[in-house]
């Protein structure tokens, strides 16, 4: 009985300091972050290498990461990305990493496709229409080739291809 009594004092104790500590120092988010983020083509695809689009983003204002990792932005995103953070852009900057999957979208094979939705449930900007069990297509102009349906379609029907 003691113990516990003495574990609910401590904790609580630990409560008051931390939300004391909380209201002295307030943790302050970088508003351009936010920006940064807002920008970002939401794909939630990790191919820049962090988890999601809020994670690179605040790794490119925290960390000082390159601008030049989102492949589903593109060279278009680059340059929107320096003018926020009035950048000089060099070309290295210009040049996406993995220029092989560059400027990439994706197509249907609409004649193999059972209509199982798949595709669209993982799509992260519903890029992807179609009814269950009929067949469905992308609609390139939100696709932002982050390429996450293709793994997740049961009859290998949709290709990458170059926009
Ligand atoms: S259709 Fe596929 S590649 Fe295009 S945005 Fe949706 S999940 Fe990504
Ligand atoms: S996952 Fe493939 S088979 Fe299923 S609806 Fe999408 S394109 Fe068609």
């Amino acid at each position: 009985m003691m113990i516990i009594l003495i574990f609910s004092s401590l904790s609580f104790l630990l409560g008051l300091i931390l939300s004391y500590s909380d209201y002295i120092f307030p943790k302050t988010i970088d508003p351009i972050i936010n920006k940064i983020n807002d920008i970002l083509p939401q794909s939630q695809c990790a191919q820049c290498g962090y988890p999601g689009c809020y994670p690179y983003a605040k790794a490119i204002i925290n960390e000082n990461e390159k601008i030049n990792k989102c492949i589903p932005g593109g060279s278009d995103l680059i340059f929107k990305i320096s003018k926020l953070l009035n950048l000089d852009k060099s070309l290295e900057d210009i040049n996406v990493q993995n220029k092989s999957i560059l400027y990439t979208t994706v197509k249907i094979d609409e004649n193999n496709c059972v209509g199982c939705s798949k595709c669209a449930i993982f799509c992260p900007v519903d890029a992807i229409i179609g009814a269950p069990n009929f067949m469905h297509t992308v609609v390139q102009k939100f696709c932002t080739g982050c390429n996450i349906c293709v793994s997740h379609c049961p009859t290998n029907c949709i290709k990458i291809i170059e926009e």
